[in-house]
């Protein structure tokens, strides 16, 4: 037992921290459901081909950020870092293909070994959504426009900003790829590292480098906005037209690639200055070329996932959660029935939690940092005349009541 401290980069979500986190899945759940998307879940871990073989040999991840061990039948496992391949994968085991196009939203703990840091941590949460079977651009300006709802919906979204590019269709790509070679190819000394690694297999994912030099690098290379076939410039005008028509602003950031090296198309981070260097809350992208990649029939997809901890942060605090009312037994023959009319007020719906000992000064303090409406005294002399006294917490009026009828009593009172 290392010090009972938990493993580096988790950490317990305790009730008032949880209270918040259920808040923002729950909002993006009904949210997600108003947009026809259906809750569904991969597992939490896989085949690390899943994975490996799909997130791109460049991606930060599966170079050196997935929790990946051979399980005791000798295969190699993967816990999930994100969500969109093990639901590319389901959709491929499960036949989906012949219900496409299918909507599904996800959420649940992902995994990274990264260096922990605010906002950056080793089990984090997501909330994912995927469209999976819609060629056209209306699917993006839909996944968009949830996004957009959900930040407006949490009360964020004044505090955060879309950032927007294209990554084009593999015929733009390759093209542009020679014309970045071309320009690399006079700094390949100058680049850290993991970049000249990035230039043999993907070079545009060198944009995507934290590393400053890289940076600079980068701020001179060629745009692969300067080099889209018209089928890519007419999709990404349609996105921005259909942006546009719903009023979200955004910006367009020639340069913003993303982490995973299957996007083509559309790309969009959602990014706030509140949270220091980990910004983005929410990013996402279309990805027409997984399904492929993973030995299914080509179906093209779009989705995002928002970071639950990064939002948790902007948020604060959650909303106000059911105040109960606190049952306060004195002396012991108060105990039975006390649990008696916990049973029947939680059966009828009510909140109800208990005073469980100590004084009553004491009780009562504790029932008002639960933040109690009211809290019934169950006194014995009282009990014996089956009577109690309720103190309505709120105005700190106290009347004695009769505990036959309780349920229809208490309706009275609130
Ligand atoms: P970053 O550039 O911050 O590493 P990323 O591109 O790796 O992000 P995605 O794979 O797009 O992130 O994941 C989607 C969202 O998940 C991010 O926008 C962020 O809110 C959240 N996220 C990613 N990594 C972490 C982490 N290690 N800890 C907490 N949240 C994270
Ligand atoms: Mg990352």
């Amino acid at each position: 037992m290392a010090d009972l401290q938990p493993v580096r980069g988790t950490h317990d979500i305790l009730p008032d921290d949880f209270r918040l986190h259920r808040h923002i899945g729950d909002m993006a759940a009904n949210l997600a459901a108003r947009h026809g998307f259906r809750e569904m879940t991969p597992p939490v871990f896989e085949f690390t081909d899943v994975f490996s073989r799909t997130l791109g040999e460049t991606s930060d991840v599966v170079t050196k950020e997935m929790y990946t061990f051979d399980d005791r039948g000798g295969d190699s496992i993967t816990l999930r870092p994100e969500f969109t391949a093990g639901i590319a994968r389901a959709f491929m085991s499960n036949g989906l293909a012949q219900e496409a196009p299918l909507k599904f939203f996800a959420r649940g703990p992902v995994f990274r070994h990264e260096r922990p840091q605010k906002g950056r941590l080793r089990q984090f949460h997501q909330i994912d959504v995927e469209i999976l079977g819609v060629l056209g651009a209306q699917a993006d300006i839909e996944v968009i426009a949830l996004a957009w709802n959900l930040l407006e919906d949490l009360g964020v979204a004044k505090d955060v900003h879309l950032e927007l590019n294209t990554l084009g269709d593999p015929e733009s790509r390759q093209a542009y790829r020679g014309v970045l070679l071309d320009y690399l190819g006079k700094y390949r000394g100058d680049l850290s590292e993991d970049s000249r690694t990035r230039m043999d297999k993907n070079p545009m994912r060198i944009f995507d480098s934290k590393d400053a030099g890289d940076q600079e690098i980068m701020a001179d290379a060629p745009l692969l906005r300067d080099h889209l076939n018209e089928t890519s410039q007419t999709f990404f005008a349609e996105v921005l037209a259909g942006l546009d028509a719903l009023g979200i602003s955004y910006e367009i950031k020639p340069r913003l690639v993303r982490g995973l090296d299957y996007y083509t198309h559309t790309a969009f981070e959602f990014v706030t200055d509140t949270l220091g260097a980990q910004g983005t809350v929410l990013a996402g992208g279309r990805y027409d070329g997984l399904m492929e990649m993973m030995g299914g029939r080509p179906t093209p997809g779009i989705g995002w996932a928002a970071g639950v901890e990064r939002l948790s942060m902007m948020l604060g605090e959650a909303p106000q959660a059911d105040r109960p009312i606190v049952i306060v037994p004195l002396g012991d023959e108060a105990q039975g029935p006390a649990l008696k009319i916990a049973f029947d007020l939680r059966r009828a719906g009510h909140v109800v939690d208990m005073g469980y000992s100590g004084n009553l000064k004491k009780r009562m303090a504790r029932a008002d940092k639960a933040n109690a409406k009211a809290v019934l005294i169950l006194g014995s002399d009282e009990l014996a005349k089956g009577a109690a006294t309720l103190r309505n917490m709120e105005s700190g009026t106290q009347a004695d009541i009769p505990l036959d009828n309780l349920v229809e009593t208490l309706k009275l009172h609130f």
